[in-house]
């Protein structure tokens, strides 16, 4: 593998602001998302407003323009009633503060001077529902801070202000559900800076730039989101989920957050700020010590060989997975080239791109997933083409996504089929299928691989005479349960405990309140990894497995004990998983894999992993 020079070791850089100790210190409790603490000055990203270009309509068309109107007004009506719900975890005193700001939102929805005024000119002006929402807020806030006189008390002149800023704030609530813009304001973000912000999207997280970024924290969000996966793969200590965080902030707070506990305390007092300094440092020390086993084999005691790889999100992560000691990638997620732009890439591009991260490799295996839209993953390059029904009107989750969506829309398929082929010259790779569920996926999908290979040959491009492996990932229930047959049509699996686990216990992967429930150690998940995990190997086929389970060092004996020998994580994960690896035998951990799977309750497996120990003789 190409062992390029690695950015800065994770930069969580001690921000310069000072905490403001006229303000207490304030408590949030998320779910943490990626581990390390961050230290640093707020910066609150509130969706800007789009560059809406005053934007016109037909007469004929303002019922439908303000039919968006209402839809967006109910859209944010929940939104916002959903996070006044979420208050009640928080301190009475936060509450209080808080409490009233989300009733004025909620009530600007209603009837308001704001509401009336956009109607009337939706249908006097024949402006666009998104026009008239910015040109009236504006004109409000405006008419608002016109009131101060002067000579007018400081206090009175900073109430007008914030009257204003709440009319734009919902204002810009209401574009946002218009528009569904991502973020993309990421530009002014200081150097150091923790972003704080009602929720993220996983195309706005595939924005940032880590190297300057000290942390995120969010209220909306659940563990296994692909923001949260995009997050990790990036390195940024994180907390997603803690309730009220975004609405108590001011410009200037400093916050710290742990994104191993979950914890965010917004203006730290003296002894919170010292123990938080001090945790940086552990965890710097912590990931030089890692950065030793890089080159130690993942090998356990008694000398079973384990293959460790690495998930890639984002181009800009080779240089992590090179200092990992990953050896290759096990899931390259290639939504990000779909995600941020208005058109999909065609296929010099894709080529371009896959091969610049299979040369990079220098050799070691990387298995291209094609395409997997789906999901909370909603890339608008797809649903602007009308190639994806719109996220808003469908069940994405059980809808037309990963595999389902390539073959209905085959001509996507076969683009990247073939930029995979002519990628495939500078190294390994392996193509896996997403989302499949019924045999008759993978037989269409090969048949189009066939197709487009034997298309590829005629033009003269060069492509491997022996087509690269073509697998499938098992991340449905359904999949799991017939993992026998379709071991027969496939090349390898790779199990996604992600989707498995949410599609088994009907529990979405983003979604904060029920984000409880979301157990990968369910006895109904790891059965449905153990069935699929034997169909594999019974016929002696690579398995593998690549959620997030995987970069979970407390769960590698149990799935070493149910066979697996090969596990795909984000860089990040890969050096603890390896020393977890190295201090365990193989003996004991197919008796512990044993033991657990004959448990019915997951709050005991949970205790069986928790108390396992690598040399009790389990
Ligand atoms: C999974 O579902 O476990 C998986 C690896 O895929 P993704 O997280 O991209 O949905
Ligand atoms: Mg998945």
């Amino acid at each position: 593998m190409n062992r390029t020079s690695p950015p800065p070791p994770q930069h969580r850089r001690l921000g310069r602001a000072r905490p403001d100790h006229t303000r207490p210190e304030a408590r949030f409790t998320g779910i943490p998302v990626s581990a390390g603490v961050a230290i640093g000055p707020v910066f609150r990203a509130s969706e800007p407003t789009p560059q809406i270009t005053r934007h016109k309509i037909q007469a004929a068309d303002c019922a439908a323009e303000g039919a968006r109107l209402d839809a967006a007004i109910a859209q944010s009506r929940k939104q916002l009633t959903k996070l006044r719900h979420r208050l009640s975890v928080l301190p009475e005193e936060s509450q209080a503060e808080l409490a009233p700001l989300i009733e004025a939102y909620i009530r600007m929805l209603s009837s308001s001077r704001l509401i009336r005024a956009v109607r009337q000119r939706i249908e006097e002006t024949l402006l666009s529902a998104e026009s008239a929402v910015v040109a009236e807020a504006e004109a409000i806030a405006a008419a608002i801070l016109a009131q101060a006189e002067p000579g007018m008390p400081a206090e009175d002149r900073a109430g007008l202000a914030r009257r204003a800023e709440e009319v734009r704030e919902i204002g810009r609530r209401l574009v946002r559900n218009l528009t569904r813009a991502p973020y993309r304001s990421f530009a002014g973000l200081p150097e150091g800076a923790v972003l704080v912000s009602e929720s993220l999207r996983p195309s706005d997280a595939a924005l940032l730039d880590p190297s300057r970024l000290a942390g995120v924290a969010t209220e909306e969000g659940g563990a296994e989101g692909h923001t949260s996966v995009m997050l990790r793969a990036l390195g940024v200590p994180s907390v997603l989920g803690a309730a009220g965080l975004a609405h108590a902030i001011r410009p200037g707070d400093m916050v710290v957050i742990d994104g191993s506990a979950g914890i965010v305390v917004l203006n730290p007092a003296p002894e919170t700020l010292a123990a938080a300094r001090r945790a940086v440092t552990a965890f710097a020390r912590e990931r030089q010590r890692f950065g030793r086993l890089r080159r130690l084999p993942a090998e356990t005691l008694d000398g079973e060989t384990v293959e460790l790889q690495a998930n890639l999100e984002l181009p800009l992560e080779l240089p992590l997975i090179a200092q990992s000691g990953a050896v290759g990638i096990g899931l390259l997620r290639t939504e990000f080239l779909f995600m941020n732009r208005e058109t999909v890439p065609d296929e010099d591009t894709q080529t371009e791109t896959y091969r610049v991260i299979v040369e990079a490799m220098g050799g070691d295996p990387v298995a291209i997933r094609v395409l997997d839209w789906g999901g909370e993953k909603d890339i608008e390059a797809l649903s602007s083409a009308g190639i994806v029904p719109d996220i808003a009107d469908a069940n994405p989750a059980l809808g037309l996504r990963g595999i389902r969506l390539l073959l209905r829309h085959v001509e996507l398929l076969e683009t990247q089929l073939s930029a995979i082929l002519r990628s495939a010259t500078a190294g390994p790779v392996r193509v896996m299928l997403p989302m499949v569920t019924t045999v008759a996926e993978v037989r269409a999908a090969r048949d189009v691989y066939e197709r487009v290979a034997r298309r590829l040959r005629r033009r003269g491009e060069r492509i491997p005479e022996k087509l690269p492996p073509l697998g499938i990932m098992i991340e449905t229930p359904g999949a799991a349960l017939s993992a026998d047959a379709l071991a027969l049509e496939s090349d390898f699996f790779a199990i996604g405990t992600n989707d498995l686990t949410a599609y088994t216990l009907a529990v979405d992967r983003g979604e904060t309140d029920v984000a409880e429930l979301y157990d990968p150690l369910h006895p109904a998940v790891l059965r449905l990894v153990q069935f699929a995990t034997e169909a594999a190997l019974r016929m002696r086929m690579p398995v593998s497995v690549c959620g997030e389970m995987a970069a979970n060092p407390r769960l590698t004996p149990l799935l070493l004990g149910l066979g697996l020998r090969s596990f795909s994580m984000a860089a990040s994960g890969v050096p603890r998983v390896k020393q977890a690896v190295r201090s365990v035998e193989i003996d004991a951990c197919a008796r512990f894999a044993r033991h657990v799977m004959e448990q019915s309750d997951p709050a005991r497996i949970e205790e069986l992993v928790a108390g396992f120990r690598p040399t009790a003789g389990h």
